[in-house]
């Protein structure tokens, strides 16, 4: 059964087909530089030369048109017609409190990814005139939801509430609800699959290391905590997120720098984290580089980076009582086994010699489809 994932962000649209069954991806891409003055769209297909070409994709419906072009384009397409996709899977960033798993699109669920896109202002809105296209394009194929908050949403309350009055919780939703759910999600069950435990007896913390990075303490399949918060800023160190902050610093530089709200929400987000400390980039293999050079700020950067998920695993292990195993994920997570290593050496004594450390690489994909799947099986 063919089932098209669809991830949407701010100014790209990446789609990936599966046959769920065989477990293959004929064909995969990405729309990018929606919006600008010429988009660009990549395009692979299995054992076939990739495609690269400009195109005209004013916003987010138009990319799916797109995507669909050339899914089912004479030449090359692996599609003779958009029928032959069974269920449409959408990576949406905020599900706020409703949603838990994931879930087949109706009205009342677009509606409600339109009342979060107040907590996710750049995410939520592609991502519902994404479905809005393929609801169009794919007409009458299910279409399924899938939350980064979702799997985050086991989190107890003494957990995801913040110490401000708890009116504002009550009024504006403000708690912490956590992201990339669906990446620690997939690779805490590839770890309990990779250490042949069942997945209700193993407690993992899951280690998420890309562009943005997130942890999680994962309690028999079940997130317990996890470091992002009420929107994607709070945590690690990131490559352009400053993570945990004395909120007492925001307003002092908005005071003493004259900056406004939106400049200091783009200081926090865009020029802090890895750029922000190195002043070198957000590329952790440029910081690698700059280090090798011997640029004191690039490594004063990374040790802020490695410190934070040092003292993260620490806590977590604390909340988590045992841990089972500490798995490291996304572009950095992936790449880096040096980082992972000298983890493993400082948590060692912390942990005792039972924790595996791993490198599991993650696939928020295959879970979209593998979930958008099991949901139009059932229909
Ligand atoms: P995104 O969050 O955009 O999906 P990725 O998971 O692709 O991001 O991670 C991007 C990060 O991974 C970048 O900081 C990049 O430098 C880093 N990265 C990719 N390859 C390597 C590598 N070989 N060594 C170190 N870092 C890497």
């Amino acid at each position: 059964m063919l089932i098209l994932v669809i991830n949407c962000g701010s100014s790209s649209a990446k789609y990936e087909l599966f046959d769920v069954e065989k477990e293959t991806t004929p064909c995969r891409g990405i729309v990018e530089r929606i919006g600008e003055d010429f988009s660009v769209l990549k395009h692979e297909t299995a054992g076939k030369d990739r495609i690269r070409k400009e195109v005209a994709c004013p916003d987010h419906q138009t990319a799916i048109e797109i995507i669909k072009d050339v899914l089912t384009d004479e030449g090359g397409g692996v599609l003779s017609d958009v029928s032959e996709v069974k269920g449409v899977g959408h990576r949406v960033v905020h599900g706020g409190e409703e949603f838990n798993e994931s879930v087949r699109i109706n009205d009342a669920v677009l509606e409600s990814v339109e009342k979060f896109s107040e907590l996710a202002p750049l995410h939520n809105p592609p991502s519902l005139e994404g479905i809005r296209g393929c609801m169009k394009i794919f007409e009458g194929v299910p279409q399924v939801a899938v939350f980064d908050t979702a799997f985050h949403q086991s989190m107890s309350k003494e957990v995801f509430c913040y110490g401000i009055p708890y009116g504002f919780y009550e009024k504006y939703g403000i708690r912490k609800y956590g992201f990339h759910g669906t990446s620690h999600r997939y690779v805490s069950e590839k770890a309990a699959e990779l250490l042949g435990r069942p997945l209700e007896e193993l407690n993992a913390i899951t280690v998420h290391l890309g562009n943005g990075c997130s942890i999680a303490a994962v309690a028999g399949g079940k997130s317990v905590d996890t470091s992002m918060g009420f929107t994607p800023l709070e945590g690690l160190l990131m490559g352009t997120r400053s993570g945990d902050i004395d909120p007492a610093v925001v307003t002092f530089l908005m005071q003493r720098e004259g900056l406004s709200v939106e400049e200091m929400n783009d200081l926090l987000n865009k020029k802090s984290g890895l750029l922000g400390v190195s002043g070198v980039s957000n590329d952790m293999r440029d910081i690698l580089k700059a280090i090798a050079g011997g640029n004191e700020r690039a490594k004063l950067a990374y040790d802020i980076f490695e410190y934070r998920i040092k003292k993260y695993i620490g806590s977590y292990a604390a909340v988590l009582g045992k841990v089972d195993a500490v798995v490291f994920t996304a572009g950095i997570g992936e790449n880096m086994p040096q980082l992972k290593d000298s983890l493993e050496r400082q948590l060692r004594p912390l942990l005792g010699s039972e924790t595996k450390f791993l490198i599991i690489g993650t696939n928020e994909e295959l879970l979209i489809a593998k979930d958008t799947y099991g949901i139009v099986k059932g229909t």
